[in-house]
């Protein structure tokens, strides 16, 4: 009980500082330089920040005048493309060792039967995120109606599992600076689409720590957990991208080192929604 005491006090703080300096971590993310690579490497480009710029605008009249000190360090632990048959391992790590994360879900019909693990992630306190229903970029970059089709979709068929009114917080397959989706929808869709998520209310979250878990030659738990040592370097803010599938197993095998090796270093483990804004 003390130690859920704790955490929830350390949760209310964050998301307290979280609201308080939307502001300031706008523009930082907006800065800041990202060493992390993309989702499966599709993009050569680097990411320009975690959040897009439209989604941390945030009205002046919501900031606190002197908002307390932020945590030194914070990491969120990031799953994308779960559920799936890695998801129970991915659990028992993360709750054996009491972090709460952030899963960007899928519900692409393959991983149909996993579905049901979401209100089991949901209830042990971690955050559910959209993804993509098809995580087909040639399907869902068509169009702006494509796209928002997509998450319709993934919110119908993930309804049953998780309470989806209450989800604010997506990713966009490939981040939101993708270029692979020019191939699709032309040069501006994903400016136009971070414009519409952020309209509709939506944080797009991007990453500045890639796991390189998703990579060819299915990277051993010691690689995994050294690239994230490695693109994690001196930031001390940080998102890290990691996966949840059917071929990411060694992921959940080096979760218990990267949370030690976190705690270590003195970050404190946070849900992406106790730091980045809503819009
Ligand atoms: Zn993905």
């Amino acid at each position: 009980m003390k130690v859920q005491k704790k955490f929830l006090l350390q949760s209310a703080i964050l998301l307290f500082l979280g609201l308080g300096l939307g502001f300031g971590l706008g523009s930082f993310y907006a800065s800041a330089p990202v060493i992390g690579c993309r989702e499966n490497d599709l993009t050569p480009i680097p990411d320009e920040g975690f959040v897009s710029p439209a989604a941390s605008e945030v009205p002046a009249g919501s900031v606190p005048e002197t908002p307390p000190a932020p945590p030194d360090k914070w990491v969120c632990l990031t799953f994308d493309d779960g559920p799936s048959k890695t998801t129970p391992d991915i659990l028992a790590a993360l709750n054996a060792a009491g972090v709460r994360a952030t899963f960007f879900v899928v519900a692409t019909g393959y991983n149909e039967k996993y579905l049901p693990l979401l209100a089991e992630a949901e209830a042990a306190g971690h955050q559910i995120a959209f993804h993509s229903a098809s995580h087909e970029y040639s399907d869902i970059y068509r169009s702006p109606d494509a796209y928002w089709q997509d998450l319709s979709l993934l919110k119908e068929r993930i309804a049953p599992y998780v309470h989806t009114e209450g989800i604010r917080y997506l990713r966009f397959p490939g981040g939101s600076t993708n270029t692979v989706s020019r191939r699709y929808g032309g040069k501006g869709i994903m400016s136009e689409l971070k414009a519409q998520a952020a309209e509709k209310g939506f944080t797009s979250v991007d990453w500045n720590v890639c796991a390189e878990d998703a990579v060819g030659g299915k990277p051993s738990a010691s690689t995994i957990y050294r690239n994230v040592v490695r693109e994690t370097g001196e930031q001390t803010q940080c998102i890290v991208l990691m996966h949840d599938s059917a071929t990411t197993h060694t992921t959940a095998e080096a979760l218990p080192d990267i949370i030690q090796w976190y705690r270590d270093q003195g970050f404190t483990f946070c849900r992406v929604e106790q730091v980045l804004p809503t819009p």
